[in-house]
């Protein structure tokens, strides 16, 4: 088989421990064979943005700004335990962060669905995508601890010293305290994605908030997304696609009685929770995709959703086989191959991307897979090694 002819770059970014074993065994044996494409890579290991003072991270979410589509491997964020078990200079900040917010994208996260692979909700059949508004909110909150009588005030100072003061609460005993914020350009940004991304999906879209209670903050959501819509609503019409504000809580009963099949963009706290139910709900993290895309569609970074797996990687430096899922590793390449080759109009590549998700599936579903999924299946379910899998899907690539 020729290879397919690629124009334009992929930014490619590698990362740690055995999520980079996997990312370059998918490079070198599932990709590059098969597609003549330019990868631009960056190593994002710790011990690269060590040495790069973190700038590395910086230039590569610079270059995807560029080229338009990034896919990354999962890196280490540094806790203190990092900090000493590679030296550190500093604990740096999470790689995603940093990209994200030079990208000022939104973080869709979706599980891969596989027929054979139960799931702990039976009837979700579909996909259900979390859009998580990742700024503002509890996140970037003050609190204060309360230990005296007195006022608790929310005060806003314009730039000519005029104050607006409300009162909070009159404490009588101890307690505690919260202001938070958000900006309309984030949330204005944050709409634009999760209507792009339906529309490039064909999905249709929910915005979940508890404007009954938050007349001001939660409605501002609703009222900017119902402005954004403005601008879609004839092409969403014309696809068959609808959006709709529902209250967070009909929201999560809607989820439970739905099969799937939907967008549902959340506000910062209520994504963080969703997300890890509702990948909890789909089965196995290591099914679950993660893309950033920006406001305007046009730039996609695509992930697997799970960590470095630090666990297996320990294994693997002992020279020990491990049964490692690489699906949603795979599936991040064959998602940033589709947006360079619809921004192309590559039709050989879209063609080869949708061919690996499907010999992928396929694998699964007669029953060859790592051991997490097999856990899942069942006693009787047997399991292959991370080497092994990666034999079979090569051969299947080839045959
Ligand atoms: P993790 O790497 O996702 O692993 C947690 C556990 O989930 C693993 O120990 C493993 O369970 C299971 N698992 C996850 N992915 C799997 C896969 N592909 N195949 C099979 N099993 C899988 O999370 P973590 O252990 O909390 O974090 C490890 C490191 O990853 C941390 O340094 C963290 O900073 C980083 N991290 C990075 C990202 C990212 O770059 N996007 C996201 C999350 C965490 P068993 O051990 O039971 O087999
Ligand atoms: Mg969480």
């Amino acid at each position: 088989m020729s290879k397919i002819s690629v124009k334009n770059p992929i930014v490619n970014m590698n990362g740690d421990e055995m999520a980079r074993v996997i990312w370059n065994k998918i490079q070198n044996q599932m990709i590059l064979p098969y597609v003549d494409l330019k990868l631009i890579t960056f190593d994002l290991s710790i011990i690269s943005r060590d040495k790069t003072n973190d700038f590395i991270t910086k230039e590569a979410a610079n270059e995807i700004k560029k080229q338009q589509v990034g896919v990354k491997c999962a890196t280490i964020t540094p806790d203190d335990k990092r900090v000493k078990e590679y030296s550190l200079k500093k604990k740096y900040p999470s790689p995603n962060g940093t990209i994200r917010n030079i990208l000022k994208g939104t973080i869709f996260r979706e599980p891969i669905i596989i027929e054979k692979i139960p799931k702990i909700v039976n009837h979700w059949n579909k996909p259900v995508v979390i859009a998580r508004h990742a700024f503002g909110d509890i996140y970037r909150s003050q609190e204060i601890s309360i230990t005296k009588k007195g006022k608790l005030t929310l005060c806003f100072e314009d730039e000519n010293n005029k104050k607006e003061q409300k009162l909070i609460h009159n404490f009588e005993s101890k307690g505690v305290g919260l202001a938070y914020f958000n900006t309309f350009d984030s949330i204005y940004d944050f709409a634009s994605s999760c209507f792009n991304f339906a529309l490039i999906r064909k999905i249709p879209l929910f915005l979940s908030t508890k404007n009954t209670i938050l007349q001001r903050y939660d409605e501002a959501f609703k009222e900017i997304f119902d402005d954004v819509y403005k601008g879609f609503k004839s092409k969403f019409e014309k696809n068959k696609l609808t959006y709709q504000h529902r209250l967070i809580d009909d929201m999560v009963a809607c989820l439970m009685k739905w099969s799937g099949g939907f967008l549902w963009a959340c506000k910062n706290y209520d994504g963080d929770v969703m997300s890890d139910l509702v990948a909890q709900g789909f089965g196995s993290l290591g099914l679950m995709s993660s893309v950033l895309q920006s406001p305007d569609g046009k730039i996609l970074k695509t992930e697997a959703a799970h960590g470095t797996v630090t666990s297996h990687y320990r294994q693997h430096q002992k020279g020990l086989q491990t049964s490692t899922n690489p699906i949603a590793s795979i599936f991040a390449w064959s998602r940033a191959l589709k947006h360079r080759a619809k921004l192309d109009s590559n039709l050989k590549l879209e063609r080869f991307a949708l061919q690996l998700e499907t010999i992928c599936i396929e694998t699964l579903n007669k029953g060859f897979m790592t051991k997490d999924l097999a856990l899942m299946c069942g006693p009787q379910q047997k399991w292959v090694t991370t080497n092994e899998f990666f034999e079979i899907i090569k051969n299947k690539i080839e045959n």
